[in-house]
């Protein structure tokens, strides 16, 4: 009787939080990947669950996923926007800061770690709206910054400020917050992050 509860439990963890993804317009192999349901079933989610009530406004994407780093260097709102997400991921523990550079915390598949995500995603959405971030946006970045071969954030020694770095990039970016030297400002060079503490 217990295993069959735990078993009951355990689905309806994984119908609602596939049911979350769907509302933020996760592609279907990013909710396979993060619930383990068929496409066969996340396509009967989709239909019973949702075309039925708010689904006017909710895009079904197909395709590849986001791959691209460029994306969070278009402009500065969008450089600024994936500083803040980068944040989020710390402060919801699906990242950590060790001496080595980021690490990763979370686990792909698990519906924690999934639902952990939706958390800080939907945290940023607080932020901004409109959010210039999808959510497969995020979670390309959230992946990229675990493998750190292609984005990293740094601290700013001089104003404290989270930055996003390409680095990828030949020369590294200075402090969108402060001035550069060159211009009358500190020219403060950015940091590793190695051990991150969430504002009060
Ligand atoms: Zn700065």
């Amino acid at each position: 009787m217990r295993v069959s509860d735990d078993r009951y439990t355990r689905d309806r963890q994984r119908l609602d939080l596939a049911l979350r993804l769907i509302r933020h317009e996760a592609r279907t192999f990013t909710i396979r990947q993060w619930t383990g349901l068929s496409d066969d079933r996340i396509r009967k989610l989709y239909r019973s669950y949702v075309m039925n009530q708010d689904a006017r406004c909710i895009l079904r994407h197909r395709g590849k996923s986001p791959r691209q780093a460029a994306f969070f260097f278009r402009n500065a709102e969008l450089n600024f926007q994936g500083a803040q997400l980068a944040s989020l991921f710390l402060m919801y523990g699906l990242l950590s800061g060790t001496a080595l550079g980021l690490e990763a915390r979370y686990r792909i598949g698990s519906l924690e770690s999934g639902t952990l995500f939706c958390q800080a995603y939907e945290a940023y959405l607080e932020l901004h709206a409109p959010a210039g971030i999808s959510f497969e946006h995020a979670w390309f970045l959230l992946l990229a910054l675990a493998r750190r071969d292609e984005l990293g954030i740094f601290r700013c020694g001089a104003c404290g400020g989270v930055q996003l770095r390409d680095l990828l990039a030949r020369r590294a970016r200075s402090c969108g917050n402060c001035r550069p030297a060159a211009a009358g400002g500190t020219g403060a060079a950015l940091q590793p992050i190695i051990e991150y503490v969430a504002p009060c």
